[in-house]
């Protein structure tokens, strides 16, 4: 399978005719081939993106939006091709990407094909001095969008959908270990009447192709998907150029489990949020903080739930845990384990690969657990990305506050409690962007999404991502 860029309406190969190896983390072989675009296929995609724009935000919101609405539909339509190829290329649980990657993908498009039919501009009266202020809502132009691999078309979506409702044109690049669904999307985009040049998709690695967008004096705005460290690295390049920027970064997320939660309910979800697609998902509640008066139960219970999950081949529909997404990535978690032992972590469950008959070259590492002894070791403290979550026990809601908030990520908190007073006091005071009680990962798309700290800078979601990809001009007329 050869994936091609998408410039201009068309599939291309890299001007230079480089490749990259496609992997399948199910079975560890090569199964297809990507370009490694240079700077001149960035370049073509910017020209291209250039060329569309500004006729594409001259057409009247209700073309844009029907074009994104249909773009949605052709996904419904091809919901078991896409899901099929996201589940090949990432590892994830086909029924994961059936169930959720895609689906939301198509939503992606949906809502803000219909968001920008309801995104309208202020005006203001300025009363006594004969002056009447209005807010023009501009789009920037060319825009770069890069996303990260756990969750390839959702988030490359997630960012692409706004970008050209708001009438800019893009230049997209996909994490290069998974190109395949956006690969696919340029077929989508073609038959739903996407213009020509209105979205442009080119693969390659992050340190070559991915810096060449972020590096180009005339795209003018870069959303980021990714890790914190390119996050920073992408923040130093823009500045001089002074870029607009949004910064979706790496999160270390607490659940907070109070002994006065409804429990079957708190067990079910903390299943999920540990170790949905592989816990490779940046709102994994990855460190488990939990009142000691239910600490001993929970364990329990907790191991016995995690040891039935299956881990499996991802096309198989009662698999549980899928492939993790690279070797390198398998490698790095498994590293993450013994540095654990080294600091007195007890691993209660898993820790070691998996083989899997007739795959044994795939990347399966069973879901682990582990009790460790303080807050401030490192496996607490940095982003593991992986099935591993760590538990340990508090005693008082002070306590459990500062351990939550020391650490330097800020993405998202869980809380399981029935007590509204402390609902209350803790969500004020937890430092994330996104506090959810007694639920995990329950989404409104309307709501804005985002980390503090070292998760990142600004917000997704809503009219947020539409004031992200547009420019305010408040104009001011005396009469
Ligand atoms: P990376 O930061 O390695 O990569 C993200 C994207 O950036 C990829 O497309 C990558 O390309 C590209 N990239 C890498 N270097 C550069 C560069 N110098 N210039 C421009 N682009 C570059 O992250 P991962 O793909 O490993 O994703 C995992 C991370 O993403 C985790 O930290 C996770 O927490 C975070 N994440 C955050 C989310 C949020 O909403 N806050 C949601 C999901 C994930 P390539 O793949 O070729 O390296």
């Amino acid at each position: 399978m050869t994936i091609k860029n998408y410039i201009n309406g068309n599939f291309h190969n890299p001007i230079q005719e480089n490749w990259l190896d496609n992997y399948n983390p199910s079975n560890g072989e090569v199964y297809g081939q990507i370009p490694n675009s240079s700077n001149e296929d960035v370049e073509n995609a910017y020209i291209a993106a250039k060329s569309a724009f500004p006729s594409w935000s001259q057409i009247s919101i209700e073309e844009r939006s029907r074009i994104l609405i249909k773009i949605s539909e052709l996904l419904e339509a091809n919901l078991d091709r896409f899901a099929a190829a996201e589940s090949k290329d990432n590892g994830k649980p086909i029924s994961l990407a059936k169930a959720v990657d895609i689906p939301r993908a198509a939503s992606n498009f949906r809502f803000f094909g219909n968001a920008i039919t309801q995104f309208a501009s202020e005006s203001h009266e300025s009363v006594g001095l004969q002056a009447v202020n209005y807010t023009l809502r501009q789009p920037i132009g060319v825009v770069g969008c890069i996303s990260p691999w756990n969750l390839p078309l959702y988030l490359f979506t997630w960012k692409i959908a706004p970008a050209i409702a708001a009438g800019n044109c893009v230049v997209a690049k996909p994490s290069e270990v998974t190109p395949m669904t956006a690969y696919l999307l340029g077929e989508i985009c073609n038959e739903a009447g996407l213009p020509k040049g209105v979205l442009n998709i080119v693969h390659g690695l992050g340190t070559t192709t991915g810096q060449a967008i972020i590096e180009h004096e005339d795209i003018k705005a870069i959303s980021f998907t990714g890790g914190t460290a390119t996050g920073a690295h992408i923040a130093k390049v823009a500045a001089p150029m002074f870029k607009k920027l949004s910064l979706e970064l790496g999160g270390k997320n607490p659940n907070i489990i109070f002994a006065d939660c409804d429990y079957e309910d708190m067990l079910d979800t903390t299943v999920r949020s540990s170790f949905a697609n592989q816990g490779q998902i940046c709102l994994c509640g990855s460190r488990i903080f939990v009142e000691a008066s239910i600490y001993e139960k929970f364990k329990v219970d907790f191991v016995e739930r995690i040891k039935a999950l299956k881990v499996g081949h991802p096309a198989e529909a009662s698999t549980n845990i899928g492939a993790l997404v690279s070797k390198s990535h398998l490698k790095k978690v498994k590293e993450f384990i013994e540095i654990a032992k080294t600091e007195n972590g007890t691993i209660l469950c898993g820790g070691n690969e998996v083989t899997i008959k007739d795959f044994e070259n795939g990347y399966y590492l069973e879901p682990t657990v582990i009790e460790v002894p303080t807050n401030e070791c490192r496996v607490n403290q940095e982003e593991i990305f992986g099935p591993v979550v760590t538990i340990m026990p508090f005693l008082t809601e002070d306590e459990v506050l500062q351990m939550a908030n020391k650490v330097k990520y800020g993405l998202s908190a869980t809380l399981w409690t029935n007590n509204l007073k402390r609902t209350m006091r803790m969500s004020n005071q937890l430092q994330t962007g996104i506090v959810w009680i007694n639920t995990w990962m329950l989404r409104d798309l309307r709501t804005p999404f985002g980390g503090m700290k070292a998760s990142g800078v600004g917000r997704e979601g809503g009219f947020e991502a539409l004031r992200f990809f547009t420019e305010a001009k408040n104009v001011c007329i005396k009469y």
